[in-house]
């Protein structure tokens, strides 16, 4: 194949390939990044808030309760009454406080009073006497100067094995607006754990409180995003550096960050105004953005796998397509032998050949006697069939090796390779013979035919149209000296 004609293939398949391939790139990127925003807005606008609303209504159901349970025994006037008749027979308390429990399901429920300083719990009566020592009582001196009439505080719960439980401790007064105690009851937060790492799990994602100064006050049972545990601050956590840049103190509202191992996170953050906490629900981007970006991997692969099987069979029907034009280009229709143009391209690297080692070569010009005759007698067609059937003489009598062309018209050219004149002019011979002697067919008719052949040996000065032309002056003489006959044009030592 020509270098152009193999270049102009090599850049049509690189040009298609670059197309296709930046085509395909350019949809699957373009549809992969529309997704991927598309599920970023879900997530920021709609998921993260409902995954906050769900869990804040349910926190509700189980927190927000307890206050008002709480709020009703510290407006209770039997409880009131009780105390300021000075706490006579604790049995009384104990009962109110049983049934408090009871009937709301409560894990504890309490009344400490000001006067005594008596923690009297529903089951186990007067417990101990508040200690302003005591590191586990400071929550009744916090709630003693409370300005709120409740505060919520997640603590070890002494009556119950030190259970981490949710107190709701509220404050109560006598008519007179006196301060006279603390009421309340506590819940364990195992049913809150269990929601919130209910919720981790069905929706991936991380949900936990935190109060208004950033410390973590509930998370699910593994903990929250980062590994924030209870009792943390969120400025302990490595991982929401670049978030507490962005927000030092809980703020209701959505927010995006990168956490310090490179990770894009995606925060609802919302204040419960009851518990004045914050809840958090974290989702990390990559999660949500898996399946689309396995689904752009497949994209990228199919695309590939068709790109090159499209380009192929686009490169083997080229080559297909070029390969015939270059048969038509340089094959005779008719003999199926290579033209002119064929020739000259076989011709040239066998002349270079024989030059290089060197090694004779000899050009026969055949050209059949009479053929305008043989046309007027039998007609163009029988001359076109008697020129198919001396092609395959030629192609029989002749080597493989040697070079066979249809030269125009009722003319051929041979180039011998590697023969010397005496042999070729034996091999002319054999073939004038061989013409002589064979019936052409046509039509049932039997065709008659000779053919002057004129014989030239190559020279180390020759070039191939020097060397045609000696044949070309040698088939002349052959004619001119009555036809059916060999001429040779060559150096007369080369044959003698
Ligand atoms: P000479 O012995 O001097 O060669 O006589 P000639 O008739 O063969 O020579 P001339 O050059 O006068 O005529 C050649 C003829 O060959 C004329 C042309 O019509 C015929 N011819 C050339 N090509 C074809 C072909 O493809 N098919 C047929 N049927 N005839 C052809
Ligand atoms: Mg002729
Ligand atoms: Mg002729």
């Amino acid at each position: 194949m020509p270098r152009s004609a193999l270049f102009s293939q090599r850049s049509l398949i690189l040009t298609l390939l670059l197309l296709l391939g930046c085509g395909f790139l350019a949809t699957s990127l373009l549809s992969y990044y529309a997704s991927r925003s598309s599920i970023r807005e879900s997530i920021v606008n709609t998921e993260l808030p409902l995954t906050s609303d769900t869990v804040y209504s349910e926190i509700q159901k189980d927190l927000v309760r307890p206050i008002l349970i709480s709020s009703m025994m510290a407006h209770d006037t039997f409880l009131r009454d009780w105390a300021l008749d000075g706490e006579r027979d604790p049995a009384q308390i104990s009962r109110y406080l049983n049934e408090v429990m009871g009937q709301y399901r409560a894990y504890t429920a309490f009344f400490v009073s000001s006067a005594t300083g008596n923690y009297y719990q529903a089951q186990k009566g007067v417990m101990k006497k508040i200690d302003p020592q005591e590191p586990r009582d400071a929550w009744y001196y916090r709630v003693l100067k409370l300005d709120a009439p409740y505060e919520i505080n997640v603590d070890l719960d002494m009556a119950n094995q030190d259970k981490l439980t949710v107190f709701i401790n509220y404050r109560v007064f006598d008519y007179s607006g006196n301060f006279i105690g603390v009421a309340g009851i506590g819940l364990t937060v195992e049913a809150v754990v269990r929601l919130i790492d209910d919720y981790q799990q069905r929706y991936q994602r991380q949900v936990y409180f935190v109060d208004p100064q950033g410390n973590v006050v509930l998370t699910g049972s593994k903990g929250g995003a980062h590994g924030a545990r209870t009792g943390q601050s969120l400025r302990e956590l490595d991982g929401l550096r670049e978030l507490l840049r962005q927000m030092p103190q809980p703020v209701s509202g959505s927010h995006e960050y990168l956490s310090s191992d490179g990770h894009s996170h995606f925060l609802n953050v919302r204040l419960v105004p009851e518990l004045n906490w914050y809840l958090f629900v974290d989702k990390r981007e990559d999660g949500a953005l898996d399946n689309i970006r396995q689904s752009l991997y497949l994209n990228l692969v199919i695309c590939t796998i068709i790109g090159l099987v499209v380009l192929s069979l686009l490169n083997a029907m080229v080559k297909r397509h070029q390969d015939n034009i270059e048969t038509l280009a340089t094959r005779d229709s008719l003999t199926g032998l290579p033209n002119r143009r064929g020739f000259d391209l076989l011709a040239a690297q066998a002349l270079q050949e024989s030059q290089r080692e060197p090694k004779p070569l000899v050009a026969l010009l055949i050209d059949l006697d009479h053929f305008k005759q043989l046309n007027d007698t039998h007609g163009h067609l029988a001359g076109d069939e008697v020129l198919r059937q001396f092609a395959d003489v030629l192609e029989n009598c002749l080597r493989q090796a040697d070079i066979i062309c249809r030269w125009g018209g009722e003319e051929f050219i041979v180039l011998l390779k590697d023969t010397d004149g005496a042999h070729a002019q034996e091999v002319a011979e054999k073939l004038r013979l061989h013409t002589e002697q064979r019936d052409f067919s046509f039509a049932d008719k039997v065709i008659r035919l000779t053919t002057s052949i004129g014989l030239s040996s190559l020279q180390p000065e020759d070039t191939l149209h020097s060397l045609i032309a000696r044949a070309d002056h040698a088939l002349y003489r052959a004619k001119q000296s009555g036809r059916n006959r060999v001429c040779v044009e060559m150096p007369r030592s080369d044959y003698e």
